[in-house]
Parts: structure tokens; C-alpha cells; sequence
């Protein structure tokens, strides 16, 4: 899943100009196990998508689509 390394951002790859908070199947991939949003070091995320990244998962959060982490 999430664990293959990888330089380049994917929504640049994917030339994304938004990222969906539905599409949950590719939100979660950027995701640890227990729902911690995964740092941009890790997926290769530039930080514009992090941005975008962080505010889709707030948002499936608060509808449910994602676990809460609980620390
Ligand atoms: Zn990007």
C-alpha cells in the first residue's frame, strides 16, 4: 500500500487540481493503519497536495469515512 517508496507526488503525477475527500480507496493510502495522516517525507507528497491531502482527510473524518486517531 502505502509502504512503496516514491519520490514523486502522486496527485502531481496524476496532475490532480483537487483531491476528492470521497475517493477514500486513494485518501487512505496516505494514511498509517490507524488513520494518522502519513508525513509528506514518506509518500512523496509536495506540499500543496500535502495541504489538500490533510483538508480531504479532516473532512472524511468528520463524515466518517476515515477512524479518528485516538492518541
Ligand atoms: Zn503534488
Amino acid at each position: 500500500m502505502a509502504k512503496k517508496k516514491s519520490k514523486v507526488c502522486q496527485f502531481c503525477k496524476e496532475k490532480a487540481e483537487e483531491i476528492d475527500y470521497k475517493d477514500i480507496g486513494k485518501i487512505k493510502r496516505f494514511t498509517s493503519g490507524r488513520g494518522k495522516i502519513l508525513s509528506s517525507k514518506l509518500t512523496g507528497t509536495c506540499a500543496k497536495h500535502q495541504r489538500m491531502l490533510a483538508k480531504a482527510i479532516k473532512r472524511a473524518r468528520f463524515l466518517g469515512l476515515l477512524p479518528f486517531v485516538k492518541i
